[in-house]
Parts: C-alpha cells; structure tokens; sequence
C-alpha cells in the first residue's frame, strides 16, 4: 500500500492506510498499547486493540525511536477524548499490522521536549538525534522557506545566483584564514574565502550585474560565544546602483519574506528607519541600537539602517585601516579627499548595515570601481605597492577593463534566522552546528591526519605549545 503522511490522515477518516514513522512514545494500558507516531509531517496516535493479537504482541516490543511501518485504520476519536491542541487530535488510527524496519537504542537524549534542559556538548555530539525534536526541525525548516523565498524574489528581481570558489585565496574581512594545503603544489596553500567579496565585484566587471548567492564564509575568530567558523551569508551585488537601490532591494526582500514566513511578526516600522552611525552613537552608544519600542514582544522587528560610517580608523598599531573592507568607495563627497589622501578621519565611507533588535543583521557598501580610487585606499592603509601588486593585482586590473559602478551587501543568514525563530545563539538554527570552540563533536573535527598524507603536503608538525592555564 502506498504511504501515507501523517498530516494528510486527517483527510481519511474510515480508509485503510500506511503510515511510516518513528516512535514517539509507546503506552502500555495492559490490553491496549497505543503508539504515538511521528514523521516528518505530523503525529498521531496510533492504538493496537486486543482483536489484532499479532500487532498487539510487536507493539508490546517496541520502543522510543523505533522505526515502524504501521497499517491500520483511520478512526474519528470518540466526541470526549478529541484533543483540540493537537493536529490529529480528533482522529486515531486502529493498528492492524506493524512491520519494524529497524530498531533503536535508548536514545542518548530525549528528543520530545525542546531539550534546552540537554547539556549543549550532548545535543551536538548526538545531532542527528537532536535534531529530531520539534523545535530543531521547526527552525532548520523555516530556514529552508527563508532561503528558497529570498531566492525567488531575488530572481524576480533580476538577479542571478552564481557560485563562487571555496578554494581561493587569502582574503581580508578582518580575520584569520583557514588555510588548506596543496598536494600538487607542495608549500602552497588556499585559503578558505571569509567572503565572496572580491568575486563578487569580479563579476560585476564580467557583466553580470545583478549577482546574489547564499555563501558559506570562513573565519578562524578566537573562540567566540555565538560565533561559528563556518556560516552563511546572504551575499549580493549589483551595478550602476546607488546606496538607496541596494537598501530598498534588500528592505523588500526582507519584508516580503517575514511576512510570508512569519505572519505574526510586526515589523515596528516600514520604511525602515534611516539612522546615522554619529546619531547611532551619540543616542544609543551602539552603532547596532535596538530600537524596540516594546523590547517583552518576542514577535516585535525593529530593523534600522545605520549610515554615513567614517571610512577609515586608526588600528591598534595607529595605523589606518578600513572600518567595514578595503573594498568601500567613499561617498561623493568625500572623493576628492580620498584622492588626494587628505583629511583622512573625515572621509565618509558609502556604507550601510542593516540592525535588527539590536543585532547586526548585515552590512555593505558602494565600492570603489576606479583602480585609482581602490589604490588610494591601499596606500592610506600604508601597504607597499609590492603588496598591493601582490594582493590586490587582479582587482586593480579588472577594474582597467571597464568595470561598472557597482555595490552590494551581505546578511549574516544564521543571525536573521535565530532572531525570527527567537532563538539565544545561531547554532540553534544550523543543522550541524561547532561548538564556541569550532570543534563539530559529532564528526570530532578538527582531528589529526596520517604520517602518509602529511608527508603527501610535505608537512611537519611542529609540537604544540604548551597552553599556560
Ligand atoms: N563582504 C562583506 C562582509 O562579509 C559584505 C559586503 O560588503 O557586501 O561583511
């Protein structure tokens, strides 16, 4: 018999039917042993009656966890025993017959409540088992309709989704790199992207013009609390557009997918507000304000725009340095000082990130498209041109062939996710999620690799240094 989903039961009252499941819970009443079953769609009771002794002598085997095959028939629940709150509370199904197709241990957690109570380093060694709660497989689900939303409207938009390499090289976003040796060439590495920033503008000089992707971005940060190794951004690019363009794409986006999504969500205020990153500081002390008016509404989205960021900074080696990627261009008027390198604390940055609920939720900017004008950036920075050569080469050399004006963003996808579904950290909205440490403690990476394959690299390991705690 073909299977039937658990949420279309409803819809079969008096049929026979073949469900396919887990076992939720298993309740032994002596004569009658009824079964909460659960797949990917819904539960639903399920109760072997004495008359069916077969089925009632493997139902008094089974366990939590169980995977089973269960025939049986779609009954409405007598008038006093309907449960209103639950989807299939007003029908049950009567158990002819169960095939097991495959049998659990004890679970070595409970799966049924929101297992927040669950030791974290548990629920991420066992994932594949957390994950089968409710909670886990409600956000890692709407995750899903976020993504394949975005996507849509995006394309509507006109923008095309283009891959771009994992293996690349070192890029600067502000952290360190992960680094992955080559085999064919002894000595060198890649280096795993912190973002697509530099491909993305490459293909806006390619003329793609409208460029987004859903981009996994690696950054090996010191151990930080809600931070993880590998992440995801929503990452976008377009030509011949102004700040404006890009914040009004991305604000529709937005709105368009939380509405759809998340219904009973109030997003505070449409347009977004507009807030300078002076006045940020200056009212809020943050330039991520949260500007909830009622910060106890968990269905509450304040997002704001914060603007006009200073382009440059002094670093803790009194150096200057960018303040979001070296790749920003100046606002109009601020160009002039740019090229002649003058009055470099006031020049304005055309850069923009979008907050919500006091997170930063994303940023971006309009770049520099002239060679010379992404030159002057590197040279204030104090970068010799050997480095300049060396490191920024190819931009400054796409950038020759005709490249348009052009600018974009990127939203920090695990961030958004975890504000919407309310969640307290992002790796409650990733699948397999690392620890604050970056360890993954299901697959125990990082691990160590073979003498054969580090002498494969050419690679010695030098003994690790002692950790003075
Ligand atoms: N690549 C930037 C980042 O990861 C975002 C952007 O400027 O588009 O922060």
């Amino acid at each position: 018999m073909q299977r039937t989903y658990i949420k279309d039961l409803k819809n079969k009252v008096g049929e026979e039917v073949s469900v396919s499941g887990w076992v939720d819970v298993r309740r032994d009443h002596g004569k009658l042993i009824f079964v909460d079953l659960r797949d990917m769609s819904g539960k639903v009771q399920a109760v072997a009656l004495p008359n069916h002794k077969e089925a009632v002598a493997i139902a008094s085997t089974i366990r939590s966890e169980w995977v089973i095959e269960v025939l049986g028939k779609v009954n409405p629940r007598p008038e006093k025993l309907v449960n209103k709150n639950e989807e299939n509370g007003a029908i049950e199904m009567e158990i002819t017959s169960i095939v097991v197709l495959n049998e659990a241990i004890t679970p070595a957690l409970d799966v049924n409540g929101d297992g927040k109570e669950i030791d974290e380093e548990v629920r991420l060694k066992y994932r594949y088992l957390d994950l089968r709660r409710p909670r886990m497989q409600k956000n890692i689900r709407n995750r899903h309709k976020v993504m394949l939303l975005a996507r849509n409207l995006l394309e509507k938009e006109g923008f095309c989704e283009i891959e771009t390499p994992n293996l690349t090289i070192a890029t600067a976003e502000g952290s360190k790199n992960f680094i992955v040796p080559s085999r064919l060439e002894p000595g060198k590495f890649y280096a795993l992207p912190q973002a697509p920033q530099q491909y993305k503008q490459l293909l806006m000089a390619a003329g793609f013009e409208k460029y987004f992707q859903f981009a996994r971005c690696f950054r090996d940060e010191d151990t930080r609390g809600d931070r993880q190794p590998e992440f995801t951004q929503m990452d976008l690019e377009m030509s011949f557009a102004t700040e404006e363009d890009v914040m009004r794409i991305n604000e529709k986006t937005l709105i368009e997918t939380i509405q759809t999504i998340y219904p009973h969500k109030k997003i505070q205020q449409i347009p977004f507000p507009v807030i300078t990153y002076k006045e940020a500081i200056e009212k809020y002390g943050s330039d991520k304000p949260d500007i909830r008016t009622d910060k106890n509404d968990p269905d509450l989205l304040a997002f704001a725009w914060i603007v006009d960021f200073p382009m440059f900074e002094k670093g803790d080696d009194g150096k200057w340095t960018f303040t979001h990627n070296p790749f920003s261009g100046t606002k109009p008027e601020s160009y002039n000082d740019l090229m002649n390198k003058e009055n470099i604390e006031n020049i304005m940055a055309a850069q923009y990130d979008i907050t919500l609920n006091g997170s930063e939720i994303g940023g971006g900017s309009i770049r520099n498209h002239r060679p010379e004008a992404l030159r002057k950036v590197l040279e204030i920075m104090g970068f010799s041109d050997e480095k300049i050569e060396k490191e920024y080469g190819h931009m400054l050399k796409a950038f020759e062939t005709g490249t348009p004006p052009h600018g974009g963003i990127a939203w920090g996808l695990d961030r958004l996710i975890m504000i919407l579904e309310n969640e307290p950290n992002i790796r409650e909205v990733i699948a397999f999620a690392k620890t604050g440490e970056g360890k993954d403690l299901m697959m125990n990476a990082p691990s160590e690799v073979s003498p054969e394959q580090l002498r494969e690299l050419r690679l010695k390991i030098d003994k690790p240094e002692k950790k003075n705690n």
